[in-house]
């Protein structure tokens, strides 16, 4: 940004102002603070009868790969809500989320990845321009090693297992540390 949009000034300096433990951008004329704050991504870990909602990808980056139904929680909705149109914009699918399933935050690029566990309720349109191909696949015939990013296979990996013990947990933390919490 080069110019204040409260006052139209150029004289912006990056400080930490009053207390503030982070740097901002300031306006030094009208003292205006710019803060930048990570994004929420959210989606669902869709399961019906033993097989996984997945989508292939239309767009960069790494078009061609699968991944998880997941995007940009927009502003006026809640987490959850985000989650549902994300899966209906990507796969046409419309969804009963269950419960949280991963919290995963990305400190490197300032995103929190949100997943749910959810149910299928039916297909009730096609997929947007963001999806090459939707499916709903067994273990067996998930594409493995063309998985959009590494966090996606593990969570579909932890999905498979706890569900075959009859348990699921909840993971909180980002690639290099994290807990999955089982509730009593
Ligand atoms: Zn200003």
């Amino acid at each position: 940004m080069k110019y204040c949009s409260e006052c139209g000034s150029a004289n912006l300096v990056l400080r930490s102002p009053g207390r503030d433990t982070h740097r901002r951008l300031v306006c030094n004329d009208c003292e205006k603070i710019f803060y930048h704050n990570p994004r929420v991504i959210a989606g669902c870990i869709v399961e019906d009868n033993g097989k996984y909602l997945m989508c292939k990808r239309a767009i960069k980056p790494r078009p061609g790969s699968w991944t998880l139904p997941a995007g940009f929680m927009e502003c006026g909705e809640t987490v959850e809500e985000a989650a549902r149109r994300e899966v209906w914009e990507e796969t046409g699918a419309q969804v009963d989320i269950r419960a949280p399933y991963s919290i995963f935050s990305v400190p490197q690029i300032d995103e929190v990845y949100i997943m749910f566990r959810a149910r299928l309720i039916e297909f009730s349109d096609d997929p947007g321009p963001e999806t090459a191909e939707v499916a709903m696949l067994a273990p067996d015939e998930i594409p493995w090693e063309n998985i959009f990013y590494p966090a996606i296979k593990d969570i579909l990996q932890r999905y498979i297992e706890e569900k075959d013990r009859g348990v699921f947990g909840i993971y909180m933390g980002c690639s290099e540390d994290g807990t999955v919490h089982f509730m009593q």
